[in-house]
């Protein structure tokens, strides 16, 4: 994928914002909690190895990730703390994951015996592989609903010491984010069920997300796996208030390309959907649904110069048009999300604006965007 450098519109990542933020979470936790900095996903768009870089020097103890592919790219970038797969990784790159130190988690007895026969193909240069098992406690996605599955699994990895090791056993939660509490109260329920067979001796026991860390006082957990948090995103949207503030990392900015008045009743954009009223300033700006910006952004409004300015007409694939109260000059910065002259549009404006959540916006950023570190 080309990266638009020359063209102005950028992701701005503060990484202090970050930094800050994740110190504010080991305070939170304290000493005897380790705390894994989640940057799957090209670190929710906030770039996967420089957000990785900051946590290093935040202290953070490992990270996770959603797929092999991930973690080697921070292994290649020089990371050498732990690393956790979240995801299932294909049986058959077991030896792969082991090579590289990484650990993985296991969803089923079926994979496992599946891995471990594939690692005996293998060799793989480093043993034991590590192991995490994901408990489904509730969530419907990965890991054991059943305690005997548990069990088999369990006795398994105790049975071949020398290729496996259990380092982590885990769950995730699926409403750790709402004043309702109840379904919460239920899968913990589940996972301390799931508990009372787990050997004393393993390294990780651990349930929270940012939410179960903010809100439930990181439940059960000696490692906690912290993602939108870190990036300054609240996870309950503005369901809940986090206990300290969460400082937001990425801010979305361009500037106008091109400015012009239009006489009423002429119409904007494809499929002529918004029609002037009056002799409007009609403004375009470059960025558009092949960048992230999907269409349902159409009627979202833009601060330009502290003044907010709506979109008009529909998101084209590059480009989209703001309406101007008065005429400003071609090169004027344009603040997506983010601050400008004492305004500020959050992620969850426009999450709300096209019906999502927060953490979908810097995620589905395109490549093209460029990610610019302050
Ligand atoms: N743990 C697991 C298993 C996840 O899937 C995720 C993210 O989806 C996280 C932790 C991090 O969640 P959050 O970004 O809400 O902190």
């Amino acid at each position: 994928m080309t990266i638009g450098y020359t063209r102005p519109t950028k992701a701005i990542i503060n990484r202090e914002a970050i930094y800050h933020n994740i110190k504010k979470h080991q305070k939170l936790v304290g000493d005897d909690v380790d705390v894994f900095a989640v940057v799957k996903a090209n670190g929710y768009g906030h770039g996967a190895v420089q957000t990785a870089q900051i946590a290093v020097q935040a202290g953070v103890n490992g990270f996770c990730v959603s797929l092999l592919d991930e973690a080697l790219e921070l292994r290649e970038a020089g990371i050498t703390l732990p690393i956790l797969i979240l995801g299932v990784i294909p049986p058959y790159y077991g030896a792969a994951a082991a090579d590289e130190g990484i650990s993985v988690t296991v969803p089923s007895y079926e994979w496992l015996e599946h891995a471990t026969r594939q690692l005996i193909e293998d060799k793989p240069s480093q043993l034991p592989l590590r192991l995490h098992l994901g408990i489904d406690t509730g969530m419907g996605r990965i890991g054991f609903r059943e305690v005997e599955e548990l069990k088999q699994a369990i006795d398994f990895i105790q049975a071949h010491p020398t290729l496996l090791e259990l380092e982590g056993v885990f769950t995730h939660f699926s409403k750790a984010d709402s004043k309702d509490e109840s379904y919460f109260a239920l899968q913990q329920a589940r996972f301390a069920e799931a508990m009372k067979i787990v050997p004393n001796g393993v390294r990780y026991r651990h349930t929270a997300n940012s939410a179960t860390t903010l809100w439930h006082d990181h439940w059960q957990s000696n490692m906690v796996r912290i993602g939108a948090s870190m990036y300054g995103i609240n996870p309950s949207g503005d369901e809940l208030e986090p206990p300290f503030e969460l400082e937001p990392a990425m801010s979305l900015e361009t500037m106008i390309v091109h400015v012009k008045q239009v006489a009423p009743g002429e119409k904007i954009g494809y499929g002529a959907t918004y029609e002037t009223t009056e002799n409007e300033w009609i403004a375009t700006i470059p960025i558009g649904y092949a960048d992230g910006f999907v269409r349902r952004f159409q009627g979202f409004s833009v601060l330009v110069d502290g003044e907010y300015c709506e979109i008009v007409g529909r998101v084209c694939m590059d480009q989209s048009m703001i309406r101007l109260p008065r005429k400003f000059e071609e090169g004027t910065k344009v603040t997506i999300f983010g601050e400008n002259n004492g305004q500020v549009i959050s992620l969850q404006a426009g999450a709300e604006h096209i019906g999502s959540i927060n953490y979908e916006i810097p995620c589905v950023l395109s490549e093209r965007v460029p990610l610019v570190y302050t």
